[in-house]
């Protein structure tokens, strides 16, 4: 059984030249869920858009591509994502509907968030400094609120960041989240690279089983300093191009040394706030 794939996957659907085509036989049913569209290919997954069978609101069902449903790491890491969904409640964290088996296989049920993907909004819009900051604060609310509950989201990037049209900004995406209390000390790292290098943090490129709460804080570093410079700039970071009251909060968000790095979004948060205003 070969699980290399899942590790190596790639995490980057919403960059031009990832995406797949659609399956040429879409389910027209997932427990439940009337199946509407196909929405994406994901990296071990399917994106289908859905009717809630009660409510009748468009809910997105990721399903588990079939070739993984022998392989027991993949199915743990599967549900994994689905109940760290259901630990959050936050509104820019997506909500989870339910879970489970299907005919073909496993699903989650989610919240269907209309709107663009952070990189695509970020190469058709042109942001303020305003409208740049006040998206990683609602991007560092979201982390927050998953810290307080003990979860790292160790792939934050603008792929995994969706933006509704009224602004509002969800992140998505906990395929290789961790509980904190999940990870031992001391543990060999068993495949390398989880994540995407240009947003994780130097410890994590390291040993991806290092990360800690400080690994997000750089990653939405990276995200900050991309917003506020209005494109992608492949991990490089020139913090003379940011405004001068910035610079000193970014760099305290990217030091390479996690013991430099701010150790809590909620200092993060305060920062950015003070300067906001
Ligand atoms: P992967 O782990 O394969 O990257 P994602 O969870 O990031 O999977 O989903 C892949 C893509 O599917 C996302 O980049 C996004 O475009 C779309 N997508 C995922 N979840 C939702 C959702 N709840 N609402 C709308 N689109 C979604
Ligand atoms: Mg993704």
């Amino acid at each position: 059984m070969n699980t290399n794939n899942f590790y190596k996957r790639e995490t980057n659907p919403g960059t031009p030249g990832a995406s797949e085509p659609p399956p040429s036989k879409m389910p027209e049913n997932i427990h439940g869920y009337k199946i509407r569209g196909f929405l994406k290919k994901g990296g071990m997954s399917t994106i289908y858009l859905g009717t809630h069978p009660e409510t009748q609101e468009p809910v997105a069902i990721k399903v588990l591509s079939p070739k993984y449903l022998k392989d027991e790491e993949v199915i743990q890491r599967f549900f994994r994502e689905s109940d760290i969904i259901a630990l959050a409640d936050h509104p820019n964290i997506v909500k989870l509907y339910s879970q489970g088996e299907w005919e073909r296989g496993l699903y989650i049920a989610m919240e269907y968030i209309e709107g663009t993907s952070l990189y695509q909004y970020l190469q058709e819009t042109t942001l303020s400094l305003k409208e740049a900051l006040e998206i990683s604060l609602q991007i560092a609310y979201a982390i927050c609120h998953l810290h307080s509950h003990g979860v790292i989201h160790r792939d934050l990037k603008l792929e995994n960041i969706l933006v509704t049209k009224e602004g509002q900004v969800k992140v998505i995406d906990f395929g290789i989240a961790q509980l904190l209390d999940e990870q031992q000390p001391g543990r060999r790292p068993r495949r390398q690279i989880i994540g995407t290098p240009i947003y994780m943090s130097p410890e994590q490129k390291l040993n991806p089983e290092s990360v800690s709460y400080p690994s997000d804080i750089y990653s939405l570093g990276i995200i900050t300093y991309e917003l506020v410079l209005g494109r992608t700039n492949h991990g490089k970071v020139h913090l003379r191009n940011m405004p001068v009251k910035l610079q000193p909060i970014l760099s305290k968000s990217l030091q390479p040394n996690v013991k430099n790095r701010y150790q809590d979004m909620v200092a993060f948060i305060a920062d950015l706030s003070a300067y906001m205003n």
